[in-house]
């Protein structure tokens, strides 16, 4: 079994789609070891996306996930990692993410694209690490 850590970015919170993410990630048949709601920090925010740090993006990407609270999960299954990649669809919405993904169904832009998904088992500890710190 294997976790990964989802974020329902502020988009995602302010537009009332948690319980959609939430229904997608139980109804695949993964469970929920942690969640919280979280104002999210510039500090959290940077340590975060710090691979993306120097991308035209950048600044842009830390104003809009610090610009509300974000629902913050723990989902841990058999392949979590790539299943929840699979539910979130591609980063592009339009171009990426298929219909019946959760950016497929409910964005249009690249950056407001509603949900975050770790993208490796490695990448998955370190923001665990980041987000739960006291997670066991
Ligand atoms: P996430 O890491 O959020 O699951 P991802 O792995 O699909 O998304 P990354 O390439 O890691 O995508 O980019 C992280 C996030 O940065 C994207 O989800 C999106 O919100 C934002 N982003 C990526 N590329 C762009 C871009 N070209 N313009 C604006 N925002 C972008």
């Amino acid at each position: 079994s294997e976790r990964t850590l989802v974020l329902v970015k502020p988009d995602g919170v302010a537009r009332g789609l948690v319980g959609e993410v939430l229904v997608r990630i139980e109804r695949r048949g993964l469970k929920l070891a942690a969640l919280e709601l979280k104002n999210v920090t510039e500090d959290l925010a940077s340590q975060h996306y710090a691979e993306h740090n120097g991308k035209p993006f950048y600044q842009s990407l830390l104003d809009f996930i610090t610009s509300g609270p974000v629902v913050a999960i723990v989902v841990e299954g058999p392949r979590a990692v790539s299943a929840f990649r699979q539910i979130a669809g591609g980063t592009d919405p339009v171009e990426k993410a298929a219909p019946g993904s959760v950016r497929g169904d409910f964005a249009l832009e690249v950056q407001e694209n509603i949900v975050h998904g770790s993208d490796s088992t490695e990448s998955a500890a370190r923001e665990i690490s980041l987000w739960f710190p006291d997670l066991p």
